[in-house]
């Protein structure tokens, strides 16, 4: 019966309705020509609005603020900053119901378009299901279960009633300190493509003008995760080469999934702000790579380019520098002196209408495609799945796929569910800690939001074994001495056979994440060599959103499993995997240093490692390539036997792909999941070659015994590498495919 399917349909698509990319361009256009130079530059203009300062009331709206900024200087966007809180969907709705009305008394009625950082999950909404962030996302090496989180995140965003996610990060961490580490997907670049493709495409789906999807916006544009120091918004120095080669290639992959905005980096590369250069911005990004999506700037970094930078004499010099580099939407949340400026820069032909009108269309075009002109405002009752078991089981499932056994000897785990165990360690017994930043507020401080069914690592273990046979005292602080917590810690551990040592990082983001000092901090190194001496088995687990330097202990612990941020349910997979109820299955999606002067990636170059290769033999060179885990370790509790790595085609020319087959069996005891990875040597070329790099990667699940023949495909583009000219080529001559245990080489004619 046709009239019954359908609202099934309509229902199903959860469409508001569709519109063709040409009725879009159409309905901007007749738009744009109806508007005034102020209603532009207002569009441009993104403020924040609603005061979450008051504690236990999340969410409060300043509508004084929001009248001013909609009427007065026509508002096109907000975003938010809640602090401290998140607030739930029934108050999210009524906040974006304000907006709308607000903007509903404007000349034109043109909707607000309102941005928030749902960054690991709808980070800002109550209740919302909170994912490993992306660096634990990335270790799943699983990009299904990566869409499929995005989904939900989109889900649960549009449920609040917010329409635009500053999500994915598309950063490549150069330096492991860095504070936002954790928020990338690591280290390689074809991992961080497939996974911010997946992202993209968990988050708009096939249609962003659906109820259940968002517009995603990549961050941060260019090079913001290189810089020298480590540290938050310092300068990075990037050849244009290696730029291309690795950066730009994972945006290339992001806006081809259809990523509909990017967000400016707060950096400077090469001496340039980002959000000064008119080559980066417009030449390559919006020309070169042909990005029809909204640039918007970081915060406040139209002013900074002045106060900061010292590349701008003012603010109006600013304004002017970072319109013509190709900024569309200015994140300015303190005043309104960008407006004031643009429209003196416009009224004296500084700025051309045309580039306001790019601008403008841009914006424009995003509001029809998330169909905001029809509804801005979500119905909750739409969204029966939000915060459900089913949401809640895949953000378990993706915590359990990328947590990482880095060391398991003699087979200390799985534990034995009836001997007793200390628990210890400063990050043992924290939700905080577990979720790491952007979860409930900006530097995820907020413990009090957190469920109450949600689990700390600490009361997983109570919960899986019985609190009987867990002992539990903290043992240490994250950043202070405390010689009576170690003692303490010591004493317990007596009644105790195994020891289970959390370590790690507090939560935070951005520049107050900051360090100097890249090894664990001093006072849990000195809690882990007194454990030592005790000569029980220790398992360490690793809470942190980055590498933190565990080489003066770690050949005295028994197990090493790093958890990364895992989430609200990353404590109860953690447990499963302790006593082997899951069999872990993540790999690192970094090199795990062992020394603070010792940070190269896995990919480097032969030259970066003196010493492992025939300098091995020279007294003069340490072996100097030997970090703690490289990039791509995990382990699992049964064994996979590799076998039968076969090419196609042992020669090929310049047009041909090659088809790599791998034959897998699962030899131990037990059912697990592998992470197949393929890596690529360019043999000999005339730009250094990389020792490896990966090119593809497959997640696959083998009972005891089952085998299974995997295929990848490896195309030109893989045999590639940006030259001194900026251009992609190949060069003939011999290259190796190497999947786990196996090697074989073909030949490029
Ligand atoms: C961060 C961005 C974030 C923005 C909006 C900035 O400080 O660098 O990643 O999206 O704030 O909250």
């Amino acid at each position: 019966n046709i009239l019954l399917l359908i609202p099934f349909l309509l229902f199903s698509s959860g469409s508001w309705s569709q519109n063709t990319k040409a009725e879009i361009n159409k309905k901007v256009s007749d738009l744009v020509s109806k508007m005034t130079l102020e209603e532009k530059i207002g569009q441009m203009t993104q403020i924040t609005i609603t005061n979450f300062e008051i504690k236990g009331k999340p969410g409060v709206l300043d509508t004084e603020k929001l009248k001013e900024g909609i009427q007065n200087y026509h508002v096109g966007s907000i975003l938010n900053v809640p602090n401290p809180g998140a607030a739930t969907t029934k108050k999210w709705n009524e906040v974006l119901t304000s907006i709308s009305n607000e903007a509903n008394k404007t000349r034109l009625k043109i909707p607000v378009l309102y941005g928030i950082d749902a960054i690991h999950g709808s980070s800002y909404t109550a209740g919302a299901t909170l994912f490993p962030q992306q660096i634990g996302m990335a270790a799943t090496f699983n990009t299904e279960i990566v869409k499929k989180g995005a989904e939900i995140s989109a889900y649960e965003t549009r449920a609040s009633s917010i329409p635009w996610v500053f999500s994915p990060d598309l950063d490549l961490p150069r330096n492991p300190a860095w504070s936002r580490t954790w928020e990338s997907f690591g280290e390689d670049v074809y991992l961080s493509a497939q996974m911010g493709t997946a992202m993209v495409n968990g988050f708009e789906g096939n249609d962003i003008g659906s109820k259940y999807h968002v517009a995603s916006c990549m961050k941060h544009f260019i090079g913001y995760g290189s810089t020298t120091t480590g540290k938050d918004r310092t300068p990075s120095i990037i050849p244009e080469r290696i730029l291309r080669q690795f950066d730009l290639t994972i945006y290339q992959a992001a806006i081809k999934a259809g990523a509909k905005s990017v967000m400016v980096s707060s950096g400077e590369i090469n001496g340039t702000p980002v959000h000064a250069s008119k080559y980066l911005i417009t030449d390559v990004l919006k020309k070169e790579l042909g990005f029809e999506g909204v640039v918007v700037t970081d915060w406040k970094d139209i002013i900074y380019l002045y106060t900061r930078h010292k590349v701008a004499e003012n603010n109006r010099d600013a304004v002017r520098i970072s319109v013509m580099a190709g900024i569309d939407m200015s994140m300015v949340p303190e005043d309104y002196t960008f407006y004031t400026d643009l429209l003196d820069l416009v009224n004296k032909g500084e700025v051309p209408m045309s580039r306001i009108d790019d601008a403008v269309s841009r914006i424009l075009k995003m509001k029809f495609e998330l169909n905001l002109f029809q509804n801005t405002v979500a119905n909750v009752k739409d969204y029966p799945k939000f915060g459900s078991p089913e949401f809640i089981a895949v953000a378990y499932n993706a915590a359990a796929e990328s947590i990482t056994l880095l060391k398991n000897n003699a087979a200390v785990l799985p534990l034995q569910k009836n001997e007793k165990i200390l628990v210890t360690g400063p990050t043992a017994n924290s939700m905080k800690y577990l979720n790491g930043g952007w979860s409930y507020n900006w530097q995820g401080e907020n413990s009090d939001t957190y469920a109450a069914d949600k689990m700390t690592i600490l009361e997983a273990l109570q919960n899986k074994i019985g609190a009987q046979n867990v002992l539990y005292t903290p043992g240490a602080d994250l950043a202070n001495y405390d010689d009576a917590a170690i003692e303490k810690a010591v004493a317990l551990a007596k009644d105790a056979s195994k020891i289970v040592l959390c370590l790690g990082e507090k939560n935070y983001t951005e520049t107050p994440g900051d360090i100097s000092n890249l090894y664990i901090t001093p006072s849990q190194t000195k809690l882990a060599l007194a454990l030592a001496k005790l000569n029980k088995p220790i398992i360490l687990v690793l809470n942190e959103g980055r590498p933190r330097l565990i080489s003066d202990f770690e050949d005295q612990m028994n197990a090493v499993i790093q958890c990364y941020l895992p989430g609200n349910e990353g404590a109860r997979a953690l447990a499963d995997i302790l006593y082997g109820d899951v069999n872990p299955s993540g790999r690192l999606p970094y090199n795990y240093p062992r020394y603070p002067n010792s940070l190269e990636k896995y990919n480097r170059k032969y030259t970066e490692s003196l010493g492992d290769e025939e300098q091995n033999n020279d007294a003069k060179y340490e072996k100097s390539y030997s970090p703690q885990y490289e990039f791509g370790s995990g382990l699992s509790y049964t064994t996979f036997e590799y076998s039968d790595l076969k090419i196609d085609k042992p020669a090929i020319t310049n047009t041909d792909t090659v088809t790599v087959t791998i034959t897998l069996k699962n030899t131990g005891k037990v059912i697990g999941k592998e992470a197949v990875l393929l890596y690529l040597t360019d043999e000999v070329a005339s730009i250094t070659p990389e020792v490896k790099a990966l090119k593809g990667f497959q997640k696959i699940e083998l009972a005891p015994n089952e085998s299974k023949t995997l295929t990848f495909t490896l195309t030109q583009k893989d045999l590639q590498f940006v030259n001194n000219d900026l251009k992609w080529i190949s060069e003939k001559g011999k290259f190796k495919v190497q999947i786990g245990n196996q090697a074989q080489e073909f030949m490029l004619n």
